[in-house]
């Protein structure tokens, strides 16, 4: 699954990790280690009905079961929240007991293993997680109306009584009456549709391929449906209904996917459909539910928008089918093991990637996301397989970003037929099974003969990755260099000393030569040819492996390498350094020279977050050139942010406040309505009131400046921020409003009463930006709603922990502590620090969900 939507490949490494980390944990961990089994779960028939009024689910669900130990007396089933009606055993009226989060059902007499029984469970609702009603209100008259479920990890029992953990696996019939004019989605083929009386009708869907309950879902209700196929396979899309016509413009890749990953694996895409439902307040970016995936509505782009970015809707798309694979035809054990399914599933988003798109498109996602992963010192310090979440979930950016890049390192490590080889065993060794890490390790080893114990002791099972500080001299008498290696990494916990291969590059005058060379020590020095003088020095050419360096180089070098690097990483690592040198002319200007000449687009971005942190006049001057030759939407909006810096500086304002009317992208109108109010210009509110008037695709530019007001600060926004806000508007323009509205007027009771009146509402995204929101404002009359709230029992997901650390930081406790201590970073515990992040969290959030795509909360803040 996706947690949220990490929009647009670029920066989404810290934000999944640090919203992974807020949004689930504290108030309950997940079961960190797969059970011990009494029955086999062989074939679920679920039939459901659901009162929409009152939001109830109505069920009869029939489980097909196999006794695996002898004596077993009596069996239970996870179900929480639900009224049991009636239980029969192989159709005889049985006992049962229901408990806070069990059903208990004694068994006639004492079962031997092998026995099978048919467990009839008719039951009632009101689900508070798992299935969720999404209905139109008086609010918004004209919704359509949806039912839709989310498993993962452990709310499938919230509406069905099932064996929910992933160590069992099942096929199912799901049957489902609805209204005659409604759509339904399930598991596997549709076998058929039947009038069922008083205008409702009857669908039945059928999934042979078993798999685990986590992956069962259903989607009901008003959508358009586009078909399309694949070898003759059904490949449907649905769209809420009036959003039919979004599906082809951000989905049409889908079958070439399946063709791509079907034949890259070696292994046949393994279910009878594969369908797309697109919903509306989902609570998580995709999930990956076996042969029907459920998406975000969000990832419904506006036409005019899909285009602004690089790789539009594919890596959401890719990495839900890629689970389709990893995750559902083979399925992770227990929840510690997560990685062999977030993992995989972005890794198999990377490799779409890098075969759809221009090479520097993988090269330059690879080399941010190691970056943004080495600055994140919770995710470094914690292994990638782990049982011990109890405070903090388990699907992090280690299961995800660490994971998909531990994959592509073992791929050049084995190299590609190797690697396939391996993962084309383990898929068929283990197809319809459940693995541990140890089983790939296994299943590599005996397609390939390659031991890659090691590989797996330091990266799977160890933690942390090589942290380098390098150095060189050239003895010219000798014709070589003397490189000095150092791993700085701090050797504490599961963070070793790293064995690792690297590929040193030396260019001189005479061209580049590359030497292998293993790297097995804290400090060693490799002697290495040089026929003259080098021209620059390469460690890990190409950036192969997850690591930090810190080369020490003349400022020449970098300059030299900046510009004549072949491969990004290296040309990428040369503009950070120069970056860092802020007010040296010659680095400036090798940035504009980057910024301007870079055939990757990646770095000419790099190129200006750079110059831009140096807010060096000089710098600002090179922006604005680059931006008349900068024709990529998600470079322009960089460059735009970059200028966001340049306070005081009249050519950046006349530009910005240009770019903000006029553009041909509207994500650089985006950026300079940000800039505006970061900038503070003189005009900035009315330029922002203005935008906030004009209509534009999906609201983008509205939704854009209502954000900016919250950085201007100018309180005269507020009755504007106020209107927008309000229950009727736009979901996301509510959110970049109620954002705003938390940073203004702050001693305004009516303004914190406002906010606290949403928290209510039914609207997912608009109940989190209020949290937020009113953490921000720091007006602790808002405190008896918040707890009032905590107190409702129709939470949705894990807000519980949200609104805690929100209480925490209104009553200025130094412990917004679970929160922080979610990130498992202990340095920065202290109050301030935890309001910076939440600030940042907030942000985040407020960004993800709403149509500002790029947005990510790290400055500089367009990326
Ligand atoms: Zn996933």
């Amino acid at each position: 699954m996706l947690k949220f939507l990490k929009k647009k490949s670029v920066l989404r490494a810290s934000a999944v990790a640090v919203l992974g980390l807020l949004l689930s944990g504290v108030s309950r961990g997940d079961e960190p280690y797969a059970r011990s089994k009494d029955y086999d779960l062989q074939h679920s028939k679920i039939v459901l009905k659901f009162d929409v009024e009152q939001k109830k689910v109505l069920g009869d669900v029939t489980h097909t079961l196999t006794i695996l130990k002898d004596g077993t007396e009596k069996i239970w089933f996870d179900s929480v929240g639900l009224t049991i009606q009636s239980v029969t055993v192989n159709k005889s009226a049985a006992k049962f007991e229901s408990k806070e989060t069990r059903l208990v059902v004694p068994l006639p007499s004492a079962a031997k293993a092998g026995t099978k029984y048919d467990v009839e469970i008719k039951y009632e609702g009101k689900p508070t997680k798992g299935l969720y009603f999404i209905l139109p209100d008086e609010d918004y008259p004209d919704r359509s109306k949806q039912i839709w479920t989310q498993g993962e990890s452990e709310d499938t029992r919230y509406y069905l009584p099932t064996y929910d953990y992933p160590n069992d696996r099942l096929t199912t019939e799901t049957i489902l009456t609805v209204p005659a004019s409604w759509i339904t989605v399930a598991n596997g083929k549709l076998i058929g549709v039947s009038d069922a009386g008083s205008g409702n009708k009857t669908w039945t869907w059928r999934e042979s391929v078993p798999s685990s309950t986590y992956l069962i879902t259903v989607v009901a209700g008003e959508f358009d449906e586009v078909r399309d196929s694949w070898r003759g396979i059904p490949v449907t899309y649905y769209a809420p209904k009036g959003r039919g016509d979004r599906l082809k413009v951000n989905y049409s890749h889908t079958p070439q996917m399946l063709e791509f990953f079907s034949k890259r694996l070696g292994v046949d895409y393994p279910w009878e459909k594969y369908s797309q439902a697109m919903v509306d307040d989902f609570v998580a970016g995709g999930m990956e539910n076996s042969s029907a995936t459920t998406n975000t509505s969000t990832s419904l782009t506006h036409e005019k928008l899909a285009h602004e970015y690089a790789t539009g809707e594919d890596p959401l798309i890719a990495h839900e089918l890629g689970h389709q694979w990893f995750g559902d035809l083979v399925t992770c054990k227990d929840w510690g093991n997560i990685w062999l399914n977030e993992g995989f599933a972005t890794f198999m988003e990377r490799i779409w990637v890098e075969h759809n798109f221009p090479k520097e498109q993988i090269d330059y996602e690879l080399w941010n996301d190691a970056k943004e992963w080495m600055e994140n010192p919770g995710l470094y310090a914690k292994p990638l397989v782990r049982h011990d979440f109890d405070d903090s979930s388990e699907f992090d950016g280690n299961a995800y970003n660490k994971g998909g890049w531990v994959l592509l390192m073992l791929r050049h490590q084995l190299g590609e037929d190797n690697f396939y080889a391996g993962l084309k065993h383990y898929l068929e060794v283990n197809r319809g099974k459940n693995t541990v890490s140890a089983d790939l390790a296994k299943a590599i080893e005996e397609a390939t003969h390659i031991n890659v114990d090691e590989f797996f002791s330091q990266w799977v099972y160890g933690a942390g990755a090589p942290k380098f500080d390098l150095s060189y001299t050239y003895d010219d008498a000798k014709r070589q260099i003397l490189l000095k290696v150092k791993q700085t990494q701090k050797l504490e916990g599961r963070v070793g000393i790293f064995h690792v291969p690297v590929d040193v590059e030396i260019t001189t005058a005479s061209g580049a030569k590359t030497y292998p060379i293993n790297v097995a020590k804290a400090e060693e020095s490799y002697s290495l040819p040089a026929d003259s003088a080098p021209l620059f020095v390469l460690f890990d050419k190409a950036g192969h492996l997850l690591k930090s360096a810190e080369f020490h180089k003349e400022k020449k070098e970098w300059i030299y390498q900046a510009k004549n690097a072949a491969e990004l990483a290296d040309r990428g690592d040369s503009v950070d350094a120069l970056g860092k040198l802020k007010d040296d002319n010659e680095a400036i200007a090798a940035l504009g020279d980057v910024l301007k000449t870079d055939k990757a687009w990646g770095i000419r971005a790099a190129a200006a977050d750079a110059l831009g942190s140096t807010k060096n006049p000089a710098a600002a001057k090179l922006l604005l050139d680059g931006l008349n030759s900068a024709n990529e939407p998600w470079v322009r909006n960089r460059i735009v942010a970059a200028l966001g810096n340049f306070k005081d500086n009249a050519d950046a304002i006349a530009r910005v406040n240009a770019v903000a009317r006029e553009d041909s992208s509207y994500r650089a109108r985006a950026s300079a309505l940000q800039a505006l109010g970061k900038l503070k210009a003189p005009n900035a509110l009315e330029a922002l009131m203005d935008a906030v008037k004009a209509d534009s695709p999906d609201a983008f530019l509205r939704n854009a400046a209502l954000r900016a007001t919250g950085e201007l600060g100018d309180d005269k926004a507020v009755p504007t921020l106020r209107e927008w806000a309000a229950p009727g508007k736009r979901i996301d323009t509510r959110q970049a409003a109620i954002s705003s509205l938390a940073r203004l007027d702050k001693n305004n009771k009516e303004i914190t009463q406002q906010i606290s009146g949403y928290l209510m509402e039914p609207h997912f995204p608009i109940r989190i930006s209020s949290i937020f929101a009113l953490g921000t404002r720091g007006d602790a009359s808002a405190i008896p709603a918040l707890e009032a709230l905590l107190k409702s029992n129709d939470l949705s997901i894990e807000m519980a922990p949200m609104i805690k650390g929100q209480i925490a930081r209104l009553k200025k406790e130094p412990a917004g502590a679970q929160a922080a201590s979610q990130g498992g970073d202990k340095a920065e515990g202290d109050s301030a620090a935890v309001a910076k992040r939440l600030d940042r969290l907030e942000h985040m959030l407020q960004e993800m969900s709403d149509r500002l795509k790029a947005i990510e909360e790290k400055m500089p803040p367009k990326k």
